[in-house]
């Protein structure tokens, strides 16, 4: 007797239901990819407890009758090809007939359907892959899907997905990606018992653009259409002052539908390599049309991923039209190799800082001239406040020290190394000090002092900073609220994927705070928490103090400022390493100066 078995199909679809519904996110992306092949002109979603105990999606589409609401659960069942020839021209989102049964396999799945010609709508009801009931209801022409307690019967998978607002927040990424792709149809998000986004159809792919991404992204990108042989692109792209710390903000499309595609990441990494500094990655929204033969989208079960024909000949053309189209607004390379956009709007917004930093030590900062104005103006005036004597200047708040005597057994700073390194001088020897290193340890350890809460020192801002982070970055925000506010950032939620910021960590006074918060919650948005920290909170303060950019290397500290963070290090639990574990400062003895002489 031989040992092979042919799997049942329940077993079948349970396995493949893993290919394509990983989490709640994919099942709302199938669900709606359904409704825009029915033709639905608008659609809803709605979603309970981050969609892991509902996802509700309905459309005004063609609806089916009792016959295919019946078929449409079976595995491989799709009205959208009959032959492999018509995988070469698709023109559909879905075609492998697969969706529904995966994800019927692993819920509780519920189907109300009506074709324009019927009076009445079919309900199918099924649990685990297994139709239970079939009956007759009321439901407007077109279909809702209803899918409640997703992995009930796969609790090992359930176990695997994480918070309600960060499966809620990838939810509301997926919804808003495809909803940038359709402006002629109207999409609705509630989350729970409130309307999360709405979206109503419109002309332009710019006004769709403004509901989704905001008017501030909108601001920040121009116009890019390329015609090529075999593909046309058409799109967005961001200016140089408008980046970001991870690829979050780039939007690929692919005939129709968002993909995932390292190819076309690196492309625009290409593109604009000679405008941005090392690690910031440019927003872009992209949409490319390549002829059917030149694509291969059956390469995922999700179709997330898709091969592309001749592609180094094709991601060429596309990176040399990006690249000459932002060469073609103005945007250049200083020689400090540090880009400037010279348009007298962004000159004049650069005017308030020029004169206050008038005097200091220039801090060298590619994007001071773009930084958010908002916060700029409140910091600048902030400062004039400090000025007045008002608060505590920053200085002073850094310089909680120990009294006369460096510390470490340091005798004297002698100065700076290469705008990154502090050099002193020690009874012994000689310390090599990273300024960014140690400045980041500092901030982290402030953030983290563990005051109880409202009693973190915080420095109001006279002009509230404004935050636009998209529902996704809202829904990250949100969950880290708790925190951010116990360290001391004074945050509102303005509804619509934007936030207010009312006061900041007294720490952090010296920082452009809504680029700070923005950076933070992309880098939070596409990764899960590090191994390297014991808790949230860890994480959050390590990225913050990462992200401050104050201190960074490259930066000149005059002697006070090189003093002042000395003796903060000091005053660390942990002065050695930075939050990620690299070393603060060495220091290198006397012996070993002396060896390298041949004095010994
Ligand atoms: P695919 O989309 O790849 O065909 P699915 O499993 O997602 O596979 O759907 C199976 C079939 O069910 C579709 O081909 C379509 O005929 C039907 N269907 C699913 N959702 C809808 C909907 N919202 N409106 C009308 N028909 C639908
Ligand atoms: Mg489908």
């Amino acid at each position: 007797m031989g040992f092979i078995r042919v799997l049942s199909e329940l077993v079948v679809n349970k396995i493949a239901a893993g290919e394509v519904v990983e989490r709640p996110a994919s099942v709302v992306k199938e669900l709606l990819d359904n409704a825009l092949d029915a033709g639905a002109v608008s659609v809803s979603v709605a979603v309970s407890h981050g969609g892991k105990s509902l996802m509700r999606v309905s459309d005004d589409g063609c609806g089916m009758d009792e016959d295919d609401a019946r078929a449409c659960l079976v595995r491989h069942a799709t009205s959208k090809i009959s032959s492999l020839e018509d995988i070469e021209s698709i023109a559909t989102m879905g075609f492998r007939g697969e969706a529904l049964a995966s994800i019927a396999a692993v819920s509780r799945l519920t189907i109300t359907t009506r074709c324009p010609e019927s009076d009445t709508a079919v309900i199918v009801q099924a649990a685990g892959g297994e139709v239970a009931r079939i009956s007759q209801g009321v439901h407007a022409p077109g279909t809702t899907i209803e899918v409640e307690d997703l992995f009930f019967n796969t609790p090992a998978r359930r176990r695997f997905l994480k918070s309600d607002q960060a499966e809620y927040g990838a939810i509301a990424e997926m919804f808003s990606t495809l909803a940038l792709a359709r402006p002629d149809i109207g999409f609705v998000l509630h989350r729970g018992e409130t309307v999360a986004a709405d979206y109503p159809a419109c002309k332009s792919q710019r006004k769709r653009m403004v509901q989704v991404l905001g008017g501030e992204f909108v601001d920040h990108v121009h116009d890019f259409a390329l015609e090529s042989e075999g593909f046309t692109a058409q799109g967005f792209l961001g200016a140089p002052d408008f980046t970001r710390v991870n690829r979050t903000g780039q939007k690929i499309f692919i005939n129709g539908r968002p993909v995932f595609s390292p190819v076309i990441n690196n492309a625009l990494s290409r593109a604009y390599d000679e405008f941005l500094p090392a690690r910031r990655f440019p927003v872009a929204v992209l949409f490319l049309q390549i002829a059917p033969e030149c694509v291969d989208v059956n390469v995922h079960p999700a179709k997330r991923e898709v091969r592309i024909r001749n592609e180094r000949a094709f991601v060429d053309r596309l990176t040399g039209a990006m690249r000459a189209s932002l060469r073609a607004r103005g945007f250049f390379m200083q020689p400090d190799a540090e880009p400037r956009l010279e348009t007298p709007a962004v000159l004049r917004a650069a005017e308030p800082r020029a004169s206050f930093s008038a005097g200091r030590t220039d801090e060298g900062s590619w994007r001071a001239p773009f930084e958010s104005r908002c916060v700029d103006t409140a910091l600048f005036d902030d400062r004039r406040d400090i000025a007045r004597g008002h608060a505590p200047a920053p200085q002073e708040m850094l310089a909680a020290d120990n009294g006369p005597g460096l510390p470490f057994g340091m005798t004297r700073i002698l100065g700076q190394l290469h705008a990154c390194f502090l050099v002193a001088e020690a009874g012994d020897g000689l310390f090599l000090v990273d300024q960014h290193a140690a400045h980041e340890r500092v901030v982290y350890e402030e953030l983290l002092a563990g005051r109880p809460r409202g009693t973190a020192p915080v420095q109001q801002l006279l002009f509230p900073a404004i935050l636009h982070l998209g529902e996704q970055g809202a829904a990250v925000l949100q969950e880290h609220s708790g925190h951010l506010e116990a360290m001391g950032f004074g945050l509102n939620d303005l509804g619509a994927g934007s936030f207010s910021i009312d006061a900041v960590p007294a720490c952090l006074i010296d920082c452009d705070a809504a680029g700070l918060l923005t950076d933070c919650v992309h880098e939070l948005c596409e990764r899960g928490r590090q191994q390297s920290f014991d808790t949230h909170e860890q994480e959050l303060a390590a990225a913050l103090a990462c992200k401050t950019r104050t201190v960074k290397a490259g930066r000149t500290l005059d002697a006070a400022e090189q003093e002042h963070l000395v003796r903060r290090l000091a005053a660390c639990a942990n002065p050695h390493t930075c939050p990620h574990g690299r070393p603060t400062f060495i220091r290198i003895s006397r012996a070993e100066i002396e060896k390298r002489f041949m004095r010994t």
